[in-house]
């Protein structure tokens, strides 16, 4: 049997498995993409360390790192099913099962799209999903905010500080958010919020230059100019396949602060857990701790 078995290959998992394998430990990962969301982002600009990288590229550092300690890399294999008896076992979608003394989870989280024309074509073209990462290359330009819930508003508030003009689209005819955020949205000078609207299209020919909705109430179609979109609709944790291991409201795995579950000997780390924040500094720190976490319970059992 494995000692850590890593479930997923982001900057989490792969952080976990360079922390665990440099006890001399048995280590292996399963990912059925290494590199994770990391491979679709163009820029990184906040990758602490490095002014600025590109997805494919720190991937690629990671995977060399991974290496460099004998890991065995299980790429492009699904887990389906956690079962803890003596040991945890992961089975595979191919049927396979692996046995591991400890078990670190980080398959990562997915953006819900919006499933409109030009969402896909135009994603990073003037499509974006992290304000955090994507609001400075939108700097003194006008975007759209999709989404009226606490993170919609809390993007559009910080967008607001960075771009021209922020226009909000929210579907229900009132803003989810809460109160204080709403407060200090409505006290911003260059943010218009749209409510009881329905997002028909992201336009644009070789980037985005605009957004069409139709008002639930009038039934009109309108049509706003601008250069950005940020889709805020929320972020789905890879985690439905765990039934046995405590998960919130959102489908976050519930970690401790060693990155601990429920299940003994079974942690997890990044963006499928309760972290406040998802970025990949946060998971590859929150992949040590876990690393580090199922170390300490190995040497007590
Ligand atoms: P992920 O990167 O999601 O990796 C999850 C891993 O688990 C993948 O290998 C996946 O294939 C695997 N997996 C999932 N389910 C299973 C399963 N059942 N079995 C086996 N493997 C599985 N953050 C920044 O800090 N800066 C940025 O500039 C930035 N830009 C971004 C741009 C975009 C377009 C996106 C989508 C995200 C961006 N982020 C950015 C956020 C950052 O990518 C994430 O916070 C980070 O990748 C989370 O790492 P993770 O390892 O927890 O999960």
């Amino acid at each position: 049997p494995y000692d850590v078995l890593v479930v997923g290959g982001g900057p989490a998992g792969a952080s976990a498995a360079v922390y665990a394998a440099r006890k001399g430990i048995r280590t292996g990962i399963i990912a059925e993409r290494f590199g994770g969301q990391v491979m679709d982002t163009m820029g990184i600009e906040n990758f602490i360390g490095t002014a600025y990288t590109e997805g494919p590229k720190l991937v690629a550092s990671l995977e060399e790192h991974v290496k460099e300690y004998g890991i065995d890399v299980m790429n492009l294999q699904r887990a389906k099913r956690l079962e803890k008896n003596d040991l945890v076992e992961i089975e595979l979608e191919n049927g396979a099962v692996l046995k591991s003394k400890s078990v670190i989870l980080s398959t990562g989280a997915r953006w819900r799209n919006v499933n409109v024309p030009g969402e896909a074509e135009f994603k990073n073209k003037g499509v974006a999903y992290c304000p955090h990462c994507d609001g400075p290359l939108f700097e003194g330009k006008r975007v759209a905010v999709i989404g009226g819930g606490n993170s919609g508003i809390e993007a559009a508030i910080d967008l607001a500080g960075i771009v021209k003009h922020v226009t909000v689209l929210e579907f229900a005819p009132e803003l989810k958010a809460d109160q204080v955020l709403q407060d200090r949205l409505h006290s911003l000078p260059n943010v218009t919020v749209i409510t009881n609207a329905q997002t028909t299209e992201i336009t644009g020919t070789d980037k985005v230059n605009g957004i069409s909705y139709v008002s639930r109430e009038t039934n009109e179609s309108h049509h706003v100019e601008l250069e950005g979109v940020f889709v805020q609709i929320g972020l789905v944790p890879n985690t439905d396949w765990l039934d046995s291991v405590e998960r919130n409201n959102f489908g976050e795995i519930v970690v401790d602060r060693h990155g601990a579950t429920n299940v003994p000997g079974v942690f997890a780390a990044g963006d499928c857990t309760n972290s406040a924040y998802k970025q990949i500094i946060i998971s590859m720190g929150s992949g040590a701790t876990a690393a580090l976490g199922a170390f300490d319970y190995m040497i007590r059992n």
